[in-house]
């Protein structure tokens, strides 16, 4: 360990539902094949907000203190046994998960689906609200000197929108519905355009989410409110769902093309009631995403190259110890990404 490293740290910690405290910590431990990542940027996530408000998702409960977030950047100041040296000052953007290396479905190339994954602010592993983190040595990617650590840390949900796109065949001359103008579907509607996809429509309720994904890349806005999605014959290579909801998710399946793709990517209900028929009829093909995997290096050369735009989605930032009002002010209807900074403010 590098001598000039202090042996404490600032975390911001969620004790129980609408509980976060600022602490003094240990710094972590860096175990063989880690490195030790100073953190500079986190930005916040709907499941950060969603632990914070309900102390847990769905089966994960939070159940002793954490520290949240996922989407991190920051420089490596310590690396563990087995890791080269000289990566000590490197610029990196984290890929927040630790799979076990040795199960079918790693073995496999699908790590994400890793019984024993370990993923960063999903119980009982310790995410990024704080001055440090480890991560395995492979799970942090250099960065360009030109990319920001705020885009190097959303490479987190960008990821999420280019295995969307994966999934659902996006590719030149493609068009894609897209159910949802949050950050993420404003992310997966870039993607979109990255991979040469010539028709981008995207549905959203809310008039000033519709502006938004019109400058991200949406080629076509449509309000769902006013607009029969399903009655419009779109016949769309591939629906892609970022908002969770069942009327926008039944909808965008019949306006999906034979033999065309079905993405679930927003998380709503458990269980929803989808038309089935229509499935079988068109053979179309419908998958879930969860994360994403082998996605680091594609997410840092479309946002180093300017083909995705990560820096322009940020709308606020915070201090580590202003995380409730940084998880507050993400669920505000104009924030696209709120980006907690570590670094900043006192000591
Ligand atoms: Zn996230
Ligand atoms: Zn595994």
């Amino acid at each position: 360990m590098n001598s000039s490293l202090p042996t404490e740290m600032r975390a911001s910690v969620l004790h129980a539902a609408k509980d976060v405290r600022l602490e003094t910590r240990a710094l972590p431990a860096v175990e063989a094949g880690q490195v030790l990542v100073k953190i500079a940027a986190v930005g916040v996530c709907g499941s950060d907000v969603h632990y914070f408000h309900e102390g847990r998702i769905g089966s994960f409960i939070v159940d002793a203190p954490m520290i949240l977030g996922h989407e991190s950047a920051g420089t490596i100041v310590a690396v563990g046994a087995g890791v080269a040296a000289d990566r000590i000052g490197e610029r990196v953007s984290i890929e927040p998960q630790r799979a076990c290396r040795r199960c079918e479905q790693c073995k496999r190339g699908r790590y994400n689906l890793c019984p024993d994954m370990e993923f960063y602010a999903t119980p009982p592993i310790d995410g990024a609200f704080a001055e440090y983190a480890v991560i395995e040595a492979d799970y942090a990617f250099a960065i360009p000197d030109t990319m920001s650590f705020e885009a190097a840390a959303l490479c987190e949900p960008l990821s999420v929108g280019i295995w969307s796109n994966q999934k659902a065949g996006v590719g030149p001359g493609s068009s894609v519905l897209i159910a949802g103008a949050g950050p993420i579907g404003i992310i997966i509607a870039q993607v979109a355009r990255a991979f040469g996809a010539t028709s981008i429509i995207v549905s959203d309720p809310v008039a000033e989410r519709r502006e938004v994904a019109l400058r991200f890349g949406a080629t076509e806005v449509i309000d769902p409110i006013d607009q029969d999605i399903a009655s419009l014959n779109l016949g769309v290579d591939a629906f892609i769902d970022a908002s969770g909801a069942e009327p926008a998710i039944r909808a965008g399946i019949f306006a999906v093309a034979p033999a065309g793709s079905v993405v679930l990517v927003g998380m709503g209900a458990d269980d929803q009631r989808l038309p089935v028929s229509r499935i079988q009829n068109l053979e179309l093909n419908v998958t879930g995403v969860f994360r994403y995997a082998n996605t680091w290096p594609l997410a840092i050369e479309l946002a180093s190259t300017g083909a995705v735009d990560l820096d322009d989605l940020v709308t606020s930032r915070f201090d580590l110890d202003g995380v409730t009002e940084a998880l507050a002010a993400a669920t505000h209807p104009e924030t696209l990404k709120v980006i907690v900074a570590p670094g900043a403010g006192t000591r």
